[in-house]
C-alpha cells in the first residue's frame, strides 16, 4: 500500500493537522474498538474478559507491534504507564548496572520530563549522583569514563534535531557506559534500528507519530541478551514471575515482563492495537522519503515567503527528524492565527513554532496549502489581534 493512507484517519473537514507528532488523529478503527471492548468484553464479559479476551497478553502483543517498528526482536519491547515512568524505570536498572559510576549524561535539549525523572530519582537513591547536560552537540565529547549513563532523546523535541544513534551508542559503549534512548519523537517517524545500534534501553510514547490517543501506553525496550540482569525500580505485581501466586516476595519475571509494573490499561491498549494497524505494509524508508520530501517543500516555501520566520531546525535533512520549527518572536500568537484558520501546529516556548509531518495523512497539496495560510498570517499581521496574545493552559 502507498502514503498516504488518510482513509484510515478521521481528519476534521477544512483541518491541516500538523500536530500528529504532539498527538495523533483518530484512526477510525479505534472507536469501534473501544466500543467493542467497553461494550461487548467489559459489560458482557465482566472479569471473566481477562481469560476470555485475553486481556493479559495485550500489554506483550502491542509491544510486539511496536517493536517491529523500531528494529527490535518479538519479546523485547514491554508496554504500559506513561514514558516518564518508563524513563524512570530504564534509568533506575541503568545506575544499578555500573554501581561505581556517578554522571548521568543527558544533554540541554532533551524534554523536561527526562531531566526530571533522572532528578527525583538521584534524589531518592541518595548516591550522590550528577546529572550532566551539555548542549546536544556537545555530547559526544562529553561521554568520558566516569559516565554511567548515556540518557538521549533522539529527536529534540523543539528543534527536530536528530542524534546519530549508532555514533553516540558505539561511544557510549567504548568508555562503558550504558546507553538510554528515548524514542518518543522516533517511534513511527523515522527508521529506527535499536538491534543494530545495540543499545541496552529504549522508551518512547505512542499517542505521537504512533497514534494511540491521550494518555495511551508507554514502551520499554531491553536488550534480550541484559533483561535478566535488569532490577526492576517498580517492582509491581504484574512484573513478578508468577503474579497469581501470590507469594509475599518479589521475584521478577524471567524476561521483559519483568518491566510491566500493574494492571494494564485495556482500553487504551486496545485503542493503540487498532492505531498500530495503520503500519501493515508501510515501508519506513518509504515513510522517510515522503517526510523528507515534506520537510523539504515545507522549509523552501515558508523560507521564501516569510522572511521574519527564521528555521529553528537543522537545514540538513539527516540531522533532522520529522518535523520543521520556526523560531519568530511571535510565535504563540501566530500559531493561534493559523489554527483559527485550520492549520494546526503548536508552540513551544520561547519563541517556537512547530510543524510535524506525518506521511500517513500528510501530503505535498496538504504543505502548500498549510503555506499559503501561514503567509496571509505572518504577511498580514493577523497575529497582532488581541485574541489571540491570551495563553491557554495548555499550549
Ligand atoms: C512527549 C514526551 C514525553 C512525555 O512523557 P509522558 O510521561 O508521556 O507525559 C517524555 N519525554 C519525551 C522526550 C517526549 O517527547
Amino acid at each position: 500500500m502507498t502514503l498516504p493512507r488518510k482513509d484510515f484517519f478521521e481528519l476534521p473537514e477544512g483541518v491541516i493537522y500538523l500536530d500528529g507528532n504532539s498527538l495523533g488523529p483518530l484512526p477510525k478503527g479505534a472507536a469501534a474498538r473501544a466500543a467493542d471492548v467497553i461494550t461487548r468484553e467489559w459489560g458482557g464479559e465482566l472479569i471473566k474478559a481477562w481469560n476470555t479476551a485475553d486481556w493479559m497478553a495485550l500489554p506483550a502483543k502491542v509491544g510486539d507491534r511496536i517493536a517491529g517498528l523500531i528494529g527490535a526482536p518479538a519479546g523485547s519491547v514491554a508496554t504500559g504507564d506513561t514514558l516518564s515512568i518508563k524513563v524512570y524505570q530504564a534509568l533506575a536498572a541503568a545506575l544499578k548496572m555500573r554501581p561505581d559510576r556517578r554522571v548521568i549524561l543527558s544533554d540541554s535539549g532533551n524534554f523536561p520530563t527526562d531531566l526530571y525523572m533522572a532528578q527525583g530519582l538521584v534524589s531518592t537513591a541518595g548516591q550522590g549522583h550528577e546529572i550532566r547536560t551539555p548542549a546536544p552537540e556537545a555530547v559526544a565529547e562529553a561521554i568520558t569514563e566516569e559516565v554511567a549513563v548515556v540518557m538521549l532523546t533522539q529527536v529534540d523535541y523543539r528543534s527536530g534535531r536528530m542524534h546519530d544513534m549508532a555514533a553516540i551508542t558505539a561511544k557510549a559503549h567504548a568508555v562503558g557506559a550504558v546507553m538510554i534512548w528515548d524514542l518518543a519523537h522516533s517511534a513511527g517517524a523515522v527508521p529506527v534500528d535499536l538491534t543494530t545500534s545495540n543499545a541496552e534501553f529504549a522508551v518512547g510514547c505512542t499517542y505521537k507519530y504512533l497514534n494511540g490517543g491521550p494518555g495511551a501506553p508507554a514502551f520499554i525496550y531491553a536488550r534480550p541478551d541484559i533483561v535478566l540482569d535488569v532490577e526492576p525500580a517498580l517492582a509491581g505485581w504484574l512484573g513478578h514471575d508468577a503474579p497469581f501466586a501470590m507469594e509475599p516476595g518479589y521475584r521478577p519475571a524471567m524476561s521483559t515482563e519483568r518491566l510491566r509494573v500493574g494492571t494494564p490499561p485495556i482500553v487504551q491498549l486496545s485503542i493503540l492495537d487498532a492505531a498500530l494497524d495503520a503500519w501493515s505494509g508501510v515501508d519506513m524508508a518509504d515513510l522517510r522519503a515522503a517526510s523528507v520530501a515534506l520537510c523539504e517543500t515545507f522549509i523552501r516555501e515558508v523560507e521564501a515567503r516569510c522572511p521574519e520566520l527564521t528555521l529553528a531546525s537543522p537545514r540538513d535533512a539527516a540531522e533532522r527528524g520529522s518535523q520543521v520549527s520556526f523560531a519568530f518572536e511571535q510565535g504563540y500568537a501566530a500559531m493561534q492565527a493559523l489554527i483559527d484558520r485550520g492549520v494546526i501546529g503548536d508552540f513551544r516556548a520561547p519563541n517556537i513554532m512547530r510543524f510535524g509531518f506525518t506521511p500517513l495523512y500528510i501530503e505535498e497539496s496538504d504543505v502548500l496549502a498549510a503555506c499559503d495560510i501561514i503567509e496571509e498570517v505572518i504577511k498580514g499581521e493577523v497575529w497582532r489581534d488581541p485574541k489571540y496574545q491570551t495563553k491557554s493552559r495548555v499550549t
